[in-house]
């Protein structure tokens, strides 16, 4: 081993911030560097120490933003440096997480540690209201890619998987028309498919159909990437909304905005109640704001907030200039004593 380096290559989950391991945790806070995917819930990054720097390797399934060698490449050059490298990844890294190429491009030269996430799979189907096996529905359960490669329909035996027990697909909404009717081949048209977009984010949205119903419910509903799609009898156990997609606040975004130091352990149970919620704070601090600049600006400008929690009005007119939003005064709230 050359060099004091190490990398933890750590799975943040699904979304719910609430659902990452203790031990990911305080990596995160160790860690001198964050390699981070765009599957991965941001307001993690603010856990880190302040002079932590943060890179975002994020992937789109249309916009390959960094290729897997320049992400290795990325991985080894801070580990190089004697740094304490966090790779984090959405969900469990070693679930369609590429997690051996990464580990391999280490040579051998340095320390590193792998924790398990909790796979998406595991949270659409929870926070959905059904379980992946049930004694009395699906005795097995199959995690498989829904990407094809030219020809690798015929390559992955879907109906050989989705038979007697239920099959969880990631990465298989461009192909959902194709696997759904080869599928439909010699299935039964009612088998059960749920579809379950932003798994455990306040914004999840699950349409449950059948074969010969899915694709229509997913246009209707714009369900989008990222998104998985789960297939079998397991599905009937859900009744109504689930328990998740009934909380309080399911459904809402808030932010919260200070000049002070948030912190950001409540804004994370915050999310118990059900939304999504982010935090921009320390709007004075120069340094804070640069290092936290590329990601607040993609939040604000994916995000409407429903609300904007406050300690003064001063404060938003400072969130205004510096991102060049315009907050609409019906949603502020302000909260005197946010971080006191
Ligand atoms: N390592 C990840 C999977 C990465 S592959 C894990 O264990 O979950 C990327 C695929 O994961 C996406 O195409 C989608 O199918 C699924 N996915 C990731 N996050 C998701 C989320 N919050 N909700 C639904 N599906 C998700």
């Amino acid at each position: 081993m050359d060099g004091l380096g190490k990398v933890v290559f750590i799975g943040a989950g699904p979304g719910d911030p609430g659902l990452v391991s203790y031990k990911a945790i305080r990596r995160i806070k160790q860690a001198d560097v964050i390699i981070y995917d765009r599957l991965v819930n941001p307001i993690l990054l603010q856990l880190s120490k302040r002079e932590c720097e943060l890179i975002y390797v994020g992937k789109n399934p249309d916009v390959k933003y960094k290729a897997q060698d320049e992400i290795n490449r990325i991985i080894n050059e801070k580990a190089a440096l004697g740094h304490t490298v966090v790779r984090l990844k959405g969900g469990d890294p070693g679930i369609f997480g590429r997690l051996s190429e990464e580990v391999d491009s280490l040579e051998g030269k340095y320390l590193y540690e792998v924790i398990p996430g909790i796979t998406s799979a595991s949270a659409a189907a929870l926070y959905s209201g059904f379980p992946l096996t049930d004694r009395a529905h699906a005795p097995h359960v199959t995690f498989s890619t829904g990407h094809l490669q030219k020809d690798s329909l015929k390559e992955i035996d879907f109906q050989a998987l989705a038979k007697g027990g239920t099959l969880a697909l990631y990465m298989g909404m461009k192909a959902l028309p194709e696997i759904v009717e080869v599928l439909s081949k010699d299935m039964d048209a009612h088998l059960k498919v749920a579809v379950v977009g932003n798994a455990s984010y306040g914004y999840q949205k699950t349409v449950i159909g059948d074969l010969s119903t899915i694709n229509n419910l997913v246009i209707e509903h714009k369900v989008t990437h990222p998104a998985m799609i789960i297939i079998g009898d397991v599905i009937n156990v859900r009744e109504g909304l689930s328990w998740y997609e009934t909380l309080p606040e399911f459904g809402m975004r808030k932010l919260v905005v200070s000049k002070g130091k948030l912190d950001i352990e409540t804004i994370l149970e915050m999310y118990d109640n059900g939304g999504f919620y982010y935090a921009i704070d320390q709007l004075n601090d120069d340094d804070i704001q640069e290092k936290y600049q590329t990601i607040h600006s993609e939040i604000l400008s994916i995000h409407g907030f429903d609300e904007v929690i406050t300690d003064d009005m001063e404060t938003v007119s400072l969130l205004e200039s510096q991102f060049n939003i315009k907050i609409n005064p019906s949603k502020i709230k302000v909260n005197a004593s946010l971080n006191s």
